[in-house]
């Protein structure tokens, strides 16, 4: 099969063909004749399926095909006609980089909005007219309580990585945008992995959708080759060192399960001689931005990122991920080794496991239905007398002070959020980020914990 039978116009074949697309992937080849149809859509595809493009490329047919082009209006914001939500900055602004890039010989106009930015050069693209809007939750709400964003000629709106949002805590930001968006719209809903919230999201959004689930649940790309190092847990910043150096790996993705626990990692290997950032909550959005950069154009050997963080990011044919600490929640598992074996290219994900994560891995194992191979590095092994200690917590629940926190910003009543006018920089990836230096520093850190 090939992207012209699927009936979308030249101008969009034009442009993936020149990004090297072939032919379509499998969510593709499903997904888009049912949003070429107009119809709503529940569809599961792990990350590095192409699910991007699987909304993005029909949803560009429909709006340039459709003569319901921008107004310009003398005052007021111009309506936008297709809002698509993510859960963090870093996806917001890939998949705006998608729309533009798969939309390059259309006439539309699109951007990203997110937090941690100035919101200024935001108002002033919004102002003067967008066809397509990619925000997170909380942004998107800044400029809904400022006036600075018109949701009344919403045609499409699509819910990527839906399942993430909701582990968030983003439901209750959800409804309130719902309910500012028109009645009549076509509503497309991704998830990477099915639960009782999705099914309930989807109950109460979605119209008689088409579903498609490309992957099984909860299965993890065959492409990827997975091993678990056993080691002590004191053993496994030296257990890494040794591992890059010896195997030569080049580009590699290092999750932690902490924040305190990347930063104190990327110290450890710097010591090492191994050039290594940590992107996480706590981290500025430039610092995210320079580490992101550095490591999708080879300049950064290590990345090191705790689950959220690395939420979204695509960097094509990385060809290794390493679980310094197992994840807390078994799903992150399948989510952090998506990170390779992308799209078909072959990648590896290991881990280091220590006698306290066994648990983890039982549960890892379980959900992804096999065993993964164990093998021991001479002088790495664990002390058969190492006893099992308590798991530092990271990632399990969002915390109730956040939840709270985030509803009384949701609420009318809560006063609107101040932002930082200061040092509005563009950056070439993100087409509108300003980049926030200063400002207070617990709001600073508010914001970034909950990605908006
Ligand atoms: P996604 O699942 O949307 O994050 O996409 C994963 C990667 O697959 C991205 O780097 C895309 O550029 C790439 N990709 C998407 N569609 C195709 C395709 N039809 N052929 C080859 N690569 C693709």
């Amino acid at each position: 099969m090939s992207f012209s039978t699927l009936g979308l116009s030249n101008e969009i074949i034009r442009a993936v063909t020149e990004r090297g697309y072939t032919k379509p992937t499998l969510i593709q080849m499903q997904a888009i004749p049912a949003v070429l149809s107009g119809g709503d859509l529940l569809a599961g595809a792990q990350t590095g399926t192409g699910k991007t493009a699987s909304f993005t490329l029909p949803l560009l047919h429909r709006l340039s095909s459709s003569d319901n082009s921008l107004k310009s209006t003398s005052s007021g914001y111009p309506p936008i006609r297709a809002l698509i939500l993510t859960p963090t900055r870093e996806l917001a602004a890939q998949v705006q980089e998608s729309v533009y890039e798969y939309g390059k010989y259309l006439n539309l106009r699109s951007i990203a909005v997110f937090g941690g930015v100035s919101i200024s050069p935001q108002k002033r693209r919004l102002r003067n007219g967008v066809d397509i809007l990619v925000a997170t939750p909380g942004r998107l709400l800044d400029h809904v309580q400022q006036g600075t964003v018109n949701l009344s000629g919403v045609e499409v709106l699509v819910l990527d990585e839906a399942d993430r949002m909701l582990d968030m805590g983003f439901i209750g930001d959800i409804r309130r945008i719902l309910s500012l968006l028109p009645k009549q719209r076509q509503n497309l809903l991704f998830f990477a992995t099915f639960s009782d919230k999705i099914k309930a999201l989807a109950t109460g959004l979605l119209n008689c959708p088409a579903t498609i689930e490309v992957a099984p649940r909860n299965v993890t790309a065959d492409t990827v080759a997975q091993k678990v190092y056993q080691v002590d847990h004191d053993k496994k910043r030296q257990l890494l060192a040794h591992l890059i150096k010896r195997k030569e790996w080049y580009q590699v993705l290092v999750f932690t399960r902490t924040k305190h626990g990347a930063d104190r990692l990327v110290k450890q290997l710097t010591e090492d001689r191994i050039q290594a950032l940590a992107i996480h909550g706590n981290k500025s959005q430039s610092a995210r931005t320079h580490a992101l950069t550095k490591f999708k154009n080879g300049t950064l050997q290590v990345l090191v990122a705790t689950d959220i963080a690395a939420r979204g990011l695509d960097i094509s044919d990385l060809p290794h991920v390493v679980n310094f600490d197992l994840p807390n929640v078994p799903e992150d598992y399948v989510h952090r080794i998506g990170r390779t074996g992308r799209a078909g290219a072959k990648g590896e994900a290991v881990s280091l496991v220590c006698v306290s994560e066994y648990q983890l891995l039982a549960d890892i194992e379980k959900l992804i239905a096999q065993r993964l191979p164990r093998e021991e590095i001479a002088g790495f092994g664990p002390n058969p007398h190492t006893k099992p200690e308590e798991i530092q917590p990271g990632r399990k629940h969002r915390p109730k002070s956040e939840l709270s926190q985030r509803t009384a910003r949701s609420s009318p009543k809560s006063s609107p959020r101040k932002s930082t006018k200061k040092s509005a920089k563009k950056s070439s990836a993100q087409n509108v980020v300003g980049e926030r230096k200063s400002g207070n520093k617990k709001s600073a850190s508010r914001r970034s914990a909950k990605h908006d």
